[in-house]
């Protein structure tokens, strides 16, 4: 059998990092197993879908290699084969026309609150052998029902929550179609999943509700139900269930923040799921080694330090190369030109940020005038460091402009001064790229340009 999984989401809101771990999952089973990830698009709520929404998924799932083999399939364009799939119903006798008025099923879900009993549809509609049924109301279109197996149970063995046995007495008879002819959404989920040909579902668990009814609809048209995994939430920070209503960034955001993919597709993978203690991989790691058995089995919480954290190893291991155009993009939006410097810059930097703009950040002192506080200038520019700061410059202007030679030029000064490292480097880091803070003096001098250096040094 051939895997195939699906992403299913409904672009109702702008999907965060908690819905689209749900395509994650999904995508790195497919292809860890040589199977086929499908996208649909849900957007049958017109209300609420919108085409903003839709970009988001797709431009998030691009940013993070989610690449879809088959579709986007958009549900709104399926929608005379859901109707047909109805008729199929109606003419094997899966479902009956129920006329029960909206303001009825109010009135029966009340008495049953108030007996204490769960509300449901009670089947006056439903036909049975040698039932009266009321007589049709005029001018009502009636809905239509799926007649739900009376007695025994659903079962299902999820792969996360275990096995899940459901009474069929605790399932109404769900609506398929709605008085206009328009397909409902439990319906759509199963006609697609039987269409695509759906293996494996692994969505979040708010729809372990759902299941039973869809497993009973497949079973209804002839299919067996595809294997289940209900993923628990995503929690914020709070504790809360992750949404946009209470703060959740959209998925692009974290992008547009300076997150690598690589980073964030580490991050996610682990937030609900584990493989032993590895907390850093790589995308080719993650795909050798997921699969269904090792699925988290309670609620995971996002924490802002750990992506950040995780995103900071994938910094480190990034190549130069890698990173200098994402940092070129950075400095196209702050109006700074790149140069071929810029790789090395960034292999010299990129040890200390956890984004890519915290590393912008960085390289664009290599690229700007640096503000220097008076502050800072009075503590670390000091009457005694001045003098061996003007040598430095002197000798800078002259030299070979590379790593060793700048070295010996720092040493003579030191021997020349009687200084010692920290008061020479302090003020010259300061006065070169605006902050005492920099990696090794002479990498930091080597990649800047000379004349720079120079003229900011005799600024001293
Ligand atoms: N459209 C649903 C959602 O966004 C997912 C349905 C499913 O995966 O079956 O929550």
């Amino acid at each position: 059998m051939k895997v195939r999984t699906r992403f299913a989401p409904s672009p109702t809101g702008f999907i965060h990092l908690g819905n689209i771990r749900s395509a994650l999952y999904p995508w790195a089973f497919a292809r860890s197993q040589g199977g086929t990830f499908i996208l649909r698009i849900e957007d049958t709520d017109q209300e609420r879908s919108s085409q903003e929404a839709v970009d988001v998924i797709l431009e998030g799932m691009r940013w993070l290699g989610l690449d879809p083999d088959e579709g986007p399939f958009y549900q709104m364009q399926r929608m005379d084969r859901y109707r047909e799939a109805v008729r199929d119903m109606q003419d094997k006798g899966l479902v009956y026309p129920c006329y029960m008025s909206v303001a009825d099923l109010d009135a029966l879900r009340e008495r049953q609150m108030a007996n204490k009993e769960k509300p449901r549809y009670d089947g006056t509609w439903r036909p049975e052998p040698g039932k009266q049924l009321p007589p049709v109301p005029e001018g009502v279109k009636p809905v239509l029902r799926f007649k739900n197996p009376v007695g025994g149970v659903v079962a299902w063995d999820d792969k996360v929550k275990g096995r899940i046995e459901i009474g069929n007495d605790e399932l109404d008879d769900l609506v398929i179609a709605r008085p206009d002819g328009t397909p409902t959404y439990n319906f759509c989920v199963v006609v697609d999943d039987i269409d695509m040909r759906i293996t494996h579902v692994i969505r979040g668990d708010d729809h372990v509700n759902n299941t039973p009814r869809q497993i009973n609809i497949f079973r209804a048209l002839g299919y067996e139900p595809p294997v289940f995994a209900h993923l628990p939430t995503v929690l914020n920070e709070q504790g809360e269930k992750m949404s946009k209503r209470n703060g959740a960034k959209a998925v692009t955001a974290w992008r547009d923040e300076g997150f690598l993919a690589e980073g964030v597709v580490n991050y996610l993978a682990r937030l609900g799921w584990s493989h032993g203690d590895d907390e850093i991989f790589s995308r080719e790691q993650f795909l050798q080694w997921f699969n269904l058995d090792h699925l988290g089995k309670s609620a995971a919480q996002f924490d802002d330090a750990k992506l950040r954290w995780v995103n900071a190893q994938h910094m480190k291991a990034a190549a130069d190369e890698v990173l200098a155009p994402m940092v070129a993009a950075h400095f196209k939006a702050r109006g700074i030109t790149p140069d071929e410097r810029l790789p090395r810059i960034c292999g010299l930097l990129k040890d200390r940020c956890d984004t890519t703009i915290a590393l912008a950040d960085w390289c664009e002192r290599f690229y700007k005038p640096v503000q220097v506080s008076a502050e800072e200038r009075a503590k670390h520019i000091t009457e005694g460091v001045r003098p061996a700061v003007s040598m430095l410059a002197k000798m800078l202007e002259s030299v070979a402009w590379d790593k060793a030679a700048i070295t010996e030029c720092i040493k003579e000064v030191l021997r020349a001064t009687g200084l010692k490292m920290p008061q020479l480097a302090m003020p010259v880091r300061l006065l070169v790229l605006g902050t005492t803070q920099t990696p090794s003096l002479d990498a930091v001098l080597a990649l800047s340009d000379r004349e720079t250096v120079v003229a900011r040094l005799q600024d001293a």
